[in-house]
């Protein structure tokens, strides 16, 4: 039995995303709604999966793999993981074993070791490039992961030319409070400028529970909602 409350915040996120591309004048078609399940079960895996839900997200290897591999031992429509949390070079092999996508590339150490582990797959299967976002550092503190956005064309330039991977887009994460359009503009702007070096890298994984909606306005591709359809995370 799927959860009820689980197939209501669903079924609601479904609609507002809908309202939303429809008031922005864009397609359904173009925007991806990716449930991130971290901190919850393969259970709740396998009742989005009845709902409907066909890509999730996941932050941590160590949680991610077991559950991927979990979710695979019963009968489940064609479905896809995506990294989405900060991503170390050991646990690059693993996660790309389950992973379709890395919303996370941030710095050049992961990108040579996607191009590592990316050959040795190659060498040993029929292995097709990992799909990578660039993460953009939307704040000021150089600390903090990700790419900034006037370094991005310089970034990019090497994602381009590295084998075993095939950059699709820009990710960012808005800052919580009202200077989240200031934010969601400068990745719409930063994915303009990938455009020129690449013009199907044209996709855009911004928004999350408390802002999907600005997100759609400004041309987000790839939505990562958690809470408001999981509920919420029991951290311990
Ligand atoms: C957890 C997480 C999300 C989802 O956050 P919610 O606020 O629960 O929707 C989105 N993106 C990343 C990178 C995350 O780690």
């Amino acid at each position: 039995m799927v959860d009820q409350q689980l197939a209501e915040r669903y079924h609601a996120v479904k609609s507002q995303v809908a309202q939303a591309i429809a008031a922005a004048n864009r397609k359904e078609a173009d925007v991806t709604t990716i449930v991130v399940t971290k901190f919850h079960s393969a259970k709740l895996v396998l009742d989005l999966l009845d709902l409907g839900a066909r890509d999730f997200g996941e932050n941590k290897d160590q949680e991610a793999g077991p559950k991927a591999a979990q979710v695979l031992e019963h009968v489940v429509p064609e479905h896809r993981w995506h990294f989405v949390g900060q991503l170390q070079s050991n646990k690059v092999k693993s996660v790309l074993s389950y992973a379709s996508a890395i919303h996370s590339l941030d710095r050049q150490s992961l990108l040579g070791a996607l191009v590592k582990e990316t050959a040795k797959k190659r060498a040993v299967e029929d292995f097709k490039d990992i799909d990578v976002f660039i993460e953009l550092n939307l704040t000021d503190d150089p600390e903090r992961g990700g790419i900034q956005p006037a370094a991005l064309s310089q970034f990019a330039t090497e994602v381009l030319e590295a084998p075993g991977v095939n950059l699709v887009g820009v990710m960012g994460v808005a800052s919580l409070d009202n200077e989240a359009e200031a934010d969601f503009e400068r990745i719409r702007m930063a994915s303009e400028t990938l455009k020129t070096l690449k013009p199907q890298a044209n996709l855009i994984s911004a928004g999350m529970s408390g802002d999907f909606g600005i997100a759609i306005q400004y041309g987000a591709t790839h939505l990562r909602i958690g809470t408001a359809i999981t509920g919420p995370r029991q951290y311990n």
